[in-house]
């Protein structure tokens, strides 16, 4: 078992390749679905923020209003830091966790949706095997951001420059076949995924071997952080 991270800016076709991979039969970890779950009304994260921010940013039924502290952490960096030190252990608890259950399920690799990986650096970032990033024109990224999402062109403008340019992003990437040009067709998208599909396949026993044993020890390591 090894894994595989992937990446890209906001609206590059992230969700697209994933849901290719998804039908394709491989296993994906959504790390924005757990960050959402980790918080859910009672859970253990939930009172943290709750506590920790007050029940001000609590909607009426109790679950947390993500464009409050939206905005309370995007402009008070240490809010920020007390936010992340609650969620991010409890993300990747989650995601070695569902790591752990594909590994028991019989899959040979885990890939890992997370459009902040390059970002945040985490201690899970040491464990991959492959990064794949996707990508698209700006032109186009800010063109789907703004349709998809209904904002102005401002708004979406905002999101994309509050990430690391894309074009940055593009030199991550482990090799030709990991680097998923989304700027064509869905069609063209499919095909480069498929092949990418193929090269994960294709690893050898003994890189998913050598991978196995990174994983086993990175997960000692990630639960002595706890
Ligand atoms: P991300 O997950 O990176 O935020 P999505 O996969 O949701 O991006 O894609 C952003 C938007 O662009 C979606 O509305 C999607 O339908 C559209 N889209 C993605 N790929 C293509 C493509 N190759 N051609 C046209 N539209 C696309």
């Amino acid at each position: 078992m090894f894994l595989v991270g992937l990446t890209g800016g906001i609206a590059s076709g992230k969700s697209t390749v994933t849901s290719i991979l998804r039908e394709a039969g491989c296993a994906v970890i959504d790390a924005d679905v757990i960050s959402r779950q980790v918080v859910q009304v009672g859970s253990k994260g939930w009172r943290q923020v709750r506590d920790q921010f007050g029940e001000d940013i609590l909607c009426p039924d109790g679950s947390i209003d993500r464009t409050k502290l939206g905005e309370i952490i995007f402009s008070d960096s240490t809010k920020r830091r007390q936010l992340n030190a609650i969620t991010h252990p409890l993300i990747r608890w989650e995601m070695l966790w569902q790591t752990m259950r594909n590994l028991f399920a019989g899959y040979r690799y885990t890939i890992i949706d997370a459009p902040l990986l390059i970002e945040t650096r985490g201690p899970i970032s040491a464990l991959l095997g492959d990064i794949i990033i996707v990508y698209c024109t700006p032109e186009q990224q800010l063109e789907r951001l703004q349709v998809r999402n209904s904002l102005t062109i401002e708004q979406a403008r905002n999101r994309i420059t509050s990430q690391m340019p894309l074009e940055e992003k593009k030199s991550m990437a482990t090799n030709n076949l990991c680097l998923i040009d989304n700027s064509g067709s869905y069609d063209d998208t499919r095909s480069q995924v498929l092949k990418l599909k193929e090269y994960l396949d294709s690893k050898r026993t003994t890189e998913v071997i050598r991978a196995a044993v990174a994983i086993i020890v990175g997960s000692l390591f990630i639960l002595l952080i706890f």
